[in-house]
């Protein structure tokens, strides 16, 4: 059996409790664990590693969902130490991505091809044909943090998975260009089939209501996860209006 002040390990995270000297009170302290950090290193590493054929979109597409969801997991015990760690950790990987791709090249060279300056001025991997950027654990939990403070009324959870809502919606929509942009926005960044957001690193694809690919307007147009199209055959103009019944449409 551990005693509590030397910590132990439940579920991803470290529990500890501290005891103040002179009070006596104790303070119970949750991190990520270190296992738990290795796990996510070893994950990133053998991405990077495996993705020397992908383009810089593909490997943040890999990238993020694995980013996310371990920033996702551990939310609650927001721990800025593990996250700059991993945040490090990732440029370290990436640096290798790249510089395995372009032997010949400068590390300045490389800096100025594949990462940007981001309005925080933190270096973010960004792909510049698409507008992707990866997931910075550090500077999202920030503006989370950021964003908690600012209107605390919901639950955490709720506001946590807005954030990240939004995020997607809007790198969905600034990766795609004007005219799918305005589509997604009609479907508020939604698949009509699935319901769940199309994601940044999702294949996507363009549903002609009345089955005609020349009408382009975007009343006649849905976008779909390209996984979702071949179940969403059965659907008429009908459906697709009772399903946005209650959508916000400012292009009418
Ligand atoms: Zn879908």
């Amino acid at each position: 059996m551990t005693h509590i002040s030397q910590g132990f390990d439940f579920l991803g995270h470290t529990i500890r409790k501290y005891q103040h000297q002179d009070t006596l009170l104790g303070k119970i302290q949750i991190t990520p664990s270190k296992l738990s950090v290795q796990s996510i290193k070893a994950k990133i590493k053998s991405i990077c590693q495996s993705s020397g054929q992908l383009t810089q979109a593909q490997l943040i597409g890999r990238l993020n969902p694995v980013l996310r969801g371990w920033a996702n997991y551990q939310r609650h015990h927001i721990s800025g130490k593990s996250f700059s760690e991993i945040d490090s950790f990732v440029w370290f990987r990436l640096m290798r991505w790249a510089k395995r791709r372009h032997p010949e090249k400068s590390g300045a060279w490389i800096a100025k091809r594949y990462f940007t300056r981001s309005s925080s001025c933190a270096w973010t991997f960004m792909d510049k044909v698409s507008g992707k950027s990866l997931i910075q654990m550090t500077y999202d939990i920030q503006t989370f943090r950021h964003i908690k403070i600012m209107g605390a009324a919901n639950p955490f959870d709720v506001e946590w998975n807005e954030y990240f809502h939004n995020r997607e919606k809007m790198l969905k929509m600034k990766s795609v260009g004007n005219y799918i942009g305005n589509i997604l926005k009609q479907q508020d960044g939604k698949c009509p089939h699935c319901l769940q957001l199309i994601q940044s690193e999702d294949k996507h694809h363009l549903h002609y209501i009345d089955g005609d690919k020349t009408h382009k307007r975007i009343k006649n147009v849905v976008i779909l996860h390209k996984t979702c199209k071949s179940s969403f055959n059965y659907i008429n103009e009908k459906h697709v209006t009772g399903a946005f019944n209650d959508l916000d449409v400012s292009h009418a």
